[in-house]
């Protein structure tokens, strides 16, 4: 899935996230077996291999008895307990918070070393492997004494089954579901026919089912005659289960068939209502599914875990001036007595996880065109389908380059990709049926190269997919950057290919930026990490398994000798585990397998980047011709500790001032003969996932030299450098002072990345200043940005611009120029405005530009009300998007309300703008401080629209607190977010939002008086 609604560099700042609503729907009962054990004489034993007994030789807790009593410690332990909807606990554990003593999978920890440097010196050669690796530190499994407490139904029984994750004595093999939803009240019915296989011995039946009211169930074993059957229902896990007297016996077949009834679901998840206004001011209403992570089960009862794999066929039922589409190919009509149509899809070909099936009934046109054996078709609502024909040639163009790469083709006859009109994520790349946001797949005749790149960047992510995720899928959502990991390298890697003139190397080199500022929070976590809940699984939706696993693919890559080792290594995993389900170890063992054994052991160097958080501090120290390296874990904390002693095997190459631009440069190289007065450790274009000190007389020396020449390194080299020292200057190794010395070289700065970078940082720099309402401090750093990228600020043209590089660069100028109310930039931008609305839609403002454009027009009031009614009528979603963002610019309060305001509602402004609404009134000073109090107001309401832990909470809370700097602002949003408890108190992005605060108040701190003094 892209769960990001655009591929700016935002992306990298907006997780998907933590503890679903229904955990909290119902208070978790509970019942003590050793007490009332008589009571069900006959309930079933758990099969020995699914459940942990243990002992039963220490006292009990069960909610609502002795809790009075109990200490600190426990009362955090119970608390944690019911976030993770246990229904038990036990009082003489020593395990906390997470730790569920039901984990079926440990991934390899992180071992504590004595040392927590080491080094690797006499560099001779180009490629300098550190040698320290991250083996065998699998901590003791602790055992404590327990005892399983089962939970009641919602009948009143017991319920057999108590983990989160299902047991494995049942297999699914196929599910044929049959769906009839109603979208004039907006329910569906539905039948869910589920053919099995018994593994082992059991006595029941248990898998997932969320807000569906199952009114008939039965159950037929082997040749026998189908029986009645009574589902028992747990809900605060969403699980059902079915008791039997007589074991079923391992190697049995059975098939349970469950009618049932639901609500179409009217948030962005399940089997999900839909509707937009056509161009003739009707309501359109369409149903449309969206699954991933844990959503199949609201739409039918399922296996709803990655493992469970099984074929599917799909029947739909739907009024005859409605269409229907699903991952197969229709293979027959049929009219039903009611007057209604029914679908019938071709059963799946291929095993599929439940969370890659989809289906939608709406009212779509489509273009087509065939690729090899498949049919690609891109769909819209009528009145887009003049925006379709790029994302079909994109489409078509990409799924040729995966079919070679890949050396296994794409396996279905067909592959949709569909613009839903209402969706929430980018886009979700379910099995031959890939939906997406209208903005990520639809492109205007006129948009420009840059927004094209978008499109393309959403549609080579959810392409690959269809191999990595779906033909071969991680085995549990602990791996999920096996999927996200991979799609994201491979939409960067295919589209340099495929489509190099959209330059997307630029956009892959900030997304890793900010990836590697999200990672260096104690916040963060490994890529492959436990996963135990809910709340666990969607937190596993962001930047460290999406672009982390891209950049540690990308860094793997560089450090092999011959990219088709790489290649040959993915396309062994593929073939592998095609069909099935695969974990991290599995991959690292195909590339090992495939890779030349002379070179490194990849298990041996890769586990050390997936199995810890965070990422290494190189720091290169120099003494005669001896260069030291020195590793550590580059974590910001407020007090300046270094908490941990964790070590990653590095690949490091370097260039050196005699030969620094070129590929060759960064072969084999001997420093002893070739010592210089500056060097640079880096991975050739910037493939590194670390960050690298030079130390002071380094940092001289590199701003000395770039001074001199800007040349002597690369683009991404430089824009690397000032990423770096930026970050070196937030976690006070080096001086702001530092920072402006290597930046004197900048107004020689040309290139889009360098300078894009820099100027992100100075802005933050900005807006902190702002937001502290340091006047005179913000009056001069807007000279001093001016004083540097002025000259580069005028020389920008107006006219329409072709090369995305240059685009870029342009927007990201001139949005700044104009910010800063620089007067060229303002009166530009007015008098495009006023040509633009004086034409009436015949002079296009270039898609670039659009935004500082915009921007400026709302800051006055007559343009402003121009600029909502032209927002409420034009139909391309890129350009009302940018319309919007200007809306949002303004610095009039009571517009920052009503704003707000109607994003909340959904009428005029559709409720999945929110997030960026609020994101562009925070970067104005009038508007941050109106938000935080929006936000406090209307917690409740947000939450409602999006689930706690969404990646739109998320993406708010970032928004919100990112700029506060102060002790009183960090006290408020302690406050107000410890009050909330299950209602997202215990999310990671409030933790990393509490450290975001106290970082910038130190920051503040240190660096005040210097930039008083420097500025
Ligand atoms: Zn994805």
């Amino acid at each position: 899935m892209d769960p990001f609604d655009n591929h700016s560099t935002e992306r990298a700042n907006l997780p998907r996230n933590m503890i679903e609503n229904s955990m909290f729907e119902e208070e978790p009962d509970v019942v003590d077996l050793a007490k009332d054990s008589s009571a069900f004489p006959t309930f079933p034993a758990l099969d020995p291999d699914e459940a942990v007994y243990e002992p039963r030789s220490s006292r009990l807790l069960v909610r609502g008895l002795g809790e009075n009593d109990l200490d600190e410690d426990e009362e955090d332990c119970e608390s944690s307990a019911r976030l993770l909807g246990m229904s038990f606990m036990n009082r003489s554990s020593a395990h906390r918070s997470n730790s569920s003593p039901y984990t079926r999978q440990a991934p390899p920890r992180s071992c504590p070393r004595p040392s927590a440097r080491t080094m690797v010196v006499c560099v001779l050669f180009l490629v300098i492997v550190c040698s320290m690796t991250m083996t065998g530190c699998r901590k003791p499994n602790k055992t404590s004494p327990m005892e399983t407490i089962f939970p009641l139904s919602t009948s009143g029984e017991l319920f057999p089954w108590v983990e989160y994750r299902l047991p494995h004595s049942i297999s699914p093999l196929s599910y044929d579901l049959t769906l009839n939803p109603n979208l004039n009240n907006m329910t569906f019915t539905g039948r869910s026919v589920i053919n099995m296989s018994v593994l082992h011995n059991t006595k029941r039946i248990v898998l997932h089912s969320a807000n569906l009211n199952i009114t008939k169930a039965t159950f037929k074993l082997g040749d026998e005659a189908a029986r009645d059957v009574t589902v028992l229902e747990y809900k605060p896990r969403q699980q059902i289960a079915v008791n039997f007297l007589e074991e079923l016996k391992a190697g049995q077949y059975c098939v349970l068939t469950l009618d049932y009834s639901a609500n179409l679901s009217h948030t962005y998840d399940g089997f999900y209502n839909s509707s937009y206004t056509d161009k003739d001011g009707k309501k359109r209403v369409l149903a449309a599914t969206q699954f991933e992570p844990l959503y199949a089960r609201k739409a039918f009862p399922c296996f709803d875990e990655p493992s469970f794999k099984a074929t599917f066929l799909i029947k739909i039922s739907r009024k005859p001036d409605y269409m229907t589409l699903s991952n197969m190919p229709k293979a027959k009509t049929t009219q039903l007595p009611n007057g209604l149509m029914e679908d019938e899809f071709e059963r799946t070909t291929f095993n599929m996880s439940t969370y890659l099936v989809a289906f939608i009934v709406g009212d779509f046109t489509s273009i087509s065109q065939n690729v090899s054996d498949t049919l690609v078709s891109v769909y819209s609502v009528p009145e887009k389908k003049e925006h379709t024909d790029y994302a079909l040639d994109a489409g078509v163009k990409l799924l040729e380059f995966y079919n070679n790469f890949c050396e296994i083709n794409y396996p279905f006859k067909k592959l949709d990709l569909v613009a839903i009109p209402d969706f929430l994520a980018g886009a979700m790349e379910n099995w031959g049926l890939i939906t997406f946001r209208e903005t990520s797949l639809l492109v205007g005749k006129q948009s420009s190269p840059l927004e094209k790149q978008v499109v393309a960047s959403v549609i080579a992510h959810e392409l690959a997919h269809q191999w990595f995720g779906n033909l071969v899928t991680m085995r549990w959502w602990n791996d999920l950057w096996l999927n996200e990991g991979f799609a994201t390298y491979m939409q960067y890697y295919s589209l340099q290919t495929v489509l190099p003139n959209l330059e997307i190397g630029n956009l892959f080199l900030a997304v890793r930026f900010r990836a590697l500022d999200k990672d260096a929070l104690n916040s963060s976590h490994a890529v492959s990490t436990e996963v135990n809940s809910p709340s666990q699984v969607e937190e596993m939706f962001d930047s460290v398994s999406y672009e982390k696993g891209a950049s540690i693919l990308l860094m793997l890559n560089a450090s092999l000798p011959g990219e088709h080792q790489f290649r040959k290594g993915i396309i062994q995993y593929l073939k592998q585990f095609s069909g099935s389900n695969a974990d991290t170890n599995d991959l690292w063992n195909s590339l090992t397998e495939v890779i030349s054994p002379q070179h490194q052991n990849v298990s041996e160097m890769m586990r050390s980047w997936t199995s810890q958080k965070g990422f290494p501090l190189v720091t290169v120290s120099r003494q005669g011709d001896q260069v030291t390296l020195t590793q550590e874990h580059f974590l910001l904390t407020s007090d300046y500790a270094t908490h941990t002693s964790s070590l990653w095997n590095i690949p490091v190459t370097y260039v050196n001032d005699n030969c620094s631009v070129a590929p060759e440069c960064r072969q084999v190289f001997n420093l002893m003969t070739n010592l210089s007065l500056w060097f640079w450790v880096n991975w050739y274009i910037c493939v590194c996932f670390y960050i690298v000190h030079y130390g002071d007389e380094g940092w001289t020396a590199l701003g000395d030299a770039l001074s001199e020449n800007v040349n002597v390194l690369t683009p991404e080299d430089r824009a690397s450098l000032i990423h770096n020292i930026f970050a070196l200057s937030r976690l006070g190794r080096v001086s702001f002072l530092q920072v402006n010395n290597l930046l004197n070289y900048i107004s020689n700065e040309t290139d889009t990345s360098p300078v894009t970078e820099a100027l992100l940082q100075l802005s933050n720099i900005y807006q902190l200043l702002c937001k502290r309402q340091e006047h005179s401090l913000v009056a001069r750093m807007k000279n001093y940005i001016m004083h540097h990228f002025g000259s580069l600020m005028e020389k920008q043209t107006w006219g329409e611009e072709e090369s995305v590089s240059n685009q870029e660069l342009r927007s990201v100028l001139l949005e700044t120029a104009c910010h800063l109310k620089e007067g060229n930039c303002t009166q530009q931008a007015k008098a495009l405005f006023k040509s633009y609305v004086e034409s009436n839609g015949t002079l296009r403002i270039p898609g670039d530009l659009q935004q500082a454009v915009f921007n400026v027009a709302a800051q006055s009031n007559e343009d402003w009300e121009t600029l909502r009614d032209l927002y409420s009528h034009v139909t391309f979603d890129a350009e009302k998007r940018k319309m919007l963002r200007g809306l949002a610019s303004t610095q009039d309060a009571w517009r920052i309300v009503w704003i707000l305001h109607a994003g909340l509602k959904g009428d005029v402004i559709q409720t999945q703008e929110l997030p960026l609404v609020i994101s562009t009134v925070c970067s104005g000073f009038t508007g941050y401080l109106f938000v935080w109090d929006f936000i406090q107001e209307n917690w409740d309401s947000l939450i409602e629209k999006f689930p706690v832990g969404s990646f739109a909470i998320q993406s708010i809370i970032k928004s919100a607190t990112s700029q506060f700097s102060t002790q009183a602002h960090l006290d408020q949003v302690t406050s107000f977010f410890s009050g909330l408890k299950e209602r997202g108190s215990q999310m990671r992005s409030v933790q990393e939002a509490l450290e975001t605060i106290r970082l910038n108040q130190r920051w503040m701190d240190k660096n005040l008086v210097v930039l008083q003094n420097w500025l």
